[in-house]
């Protein structure tokens, strides 16, 4: 049986002790539980962002990968977004490096609160974010994303107590390449791309990537078109079999925020 008293955890433990979120049991109770506890502990250091709490790039890469692999398999559509803060580097400038860190916590907890439990949201470095969307159709894509750009463009962040900023987003997103087994790069390439064209495009906007013919699954048809069918039995396009419909571009729809 390991004894904990003969290891050096000295520097672990220094780190542990800084997280908040650490409670280690007592080690002269159960050295296992508390060995088990110290591992634990760190591997969810090792995943997580310090300045936001947000999952860290090494911890984004683990789930974008994963989520290639849910999608070869099931065929379900998932979202990658890429959010950068429009001009971030004038509020270093004008208010300083800890403003700026502020802002950076702000909009990571605002993206929180904007996803499910099941997506992932990470710092993906300085001032950029990234979004991983299990499991969400094609047309809800779009609806997402503005979604979170509002929020972000609708917080008031109180930086100190006279001092209340405002900032935008822009965000670029691509579902997952449904072609054969694609890669992580890939994705992030294909929302990185999308983010580079908001910002080009003017900022604070949604690009999703459309180079990929989007499919639109039966379910998502009926919720499109069920009402025209019902009405006069018209068919908005002529595609009898079952083959998917094919579109150019992410399709916009009114109707429930859940996805
Ligand atoms: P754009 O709209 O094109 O994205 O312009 P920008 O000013 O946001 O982009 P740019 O890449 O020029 O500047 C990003 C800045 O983010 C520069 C860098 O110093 C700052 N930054 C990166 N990480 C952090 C951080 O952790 N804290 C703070 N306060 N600033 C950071
Ligand atoms: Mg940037
Ligand atoms: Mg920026």
């Amino acid at each position: 049986m390991i004894n904990p008293a003969d290891l050096r955890l000295e520097g672990a433990l220094a780190l542990l002790e800084h997280d908040r979120s650490a409670c280690l049991p007592d080690a002269a109770k159960s050295a296992t539980a508390f060995l088990q506890s110290v591992i634990d502990s760190l591997c969810e250091l090792s995943l997580t962002d310090a300045l936001t709490g947000l999952a860290n790039r090494r911890h984004f890469r683990n789930v974008l990968s994963r989520e290639i692999d849910v999608v070869a398999r099931s065929g379900d559509s998932a979202l990658l977004l890429m959010l950068d803060i429009d001009h971030f580097k004038q509020i270093n400038d004008v208010h300083g490096h800890s403003v700026g860190d502020k802002v950076i916590q702000a909009i990571a907890r605002c993206l929180s609160s904007c996803v499910r439990p099941m997506d992932t949201v990470a710092r993906y470095g300085g001032e950029e974010f990234a979004v991983i969307l299990p499991c969400c159709q094609t047309l809800y894509g779009q609806i997402v994303a503005e979604r979170i750009r509002q929020s972000v463009a609708a917080l008031r962040i109180e930086a100190s107590d006279d001092l209340e900023l405002n900032v935008t987003i822009s965000i670029g997103g691509a579902f997952a390449p449904e072609w054969g087994r694609s890669t992580a790069a890939l994705w992030i390439d294909l929302a990185d791309a999308q983010l580079y064209c908001a910002k080009t495009e003017g900022r604070n906007r949604v690009m999703l990537d459309a180079a990929q013919e989007i499919s639109v699954s039966a379910e998502e048809k009926s919720l499109l078109f069920g009402h025209l069918n019902q009405r006069d039995g018209a068919c908005p396009e002529r595609n009898n079999n079952d083959t998917p419909a094919k579109t150019s571009t992410a399709i916009q729809r009114t109707g429930p925020l859940s996805h």
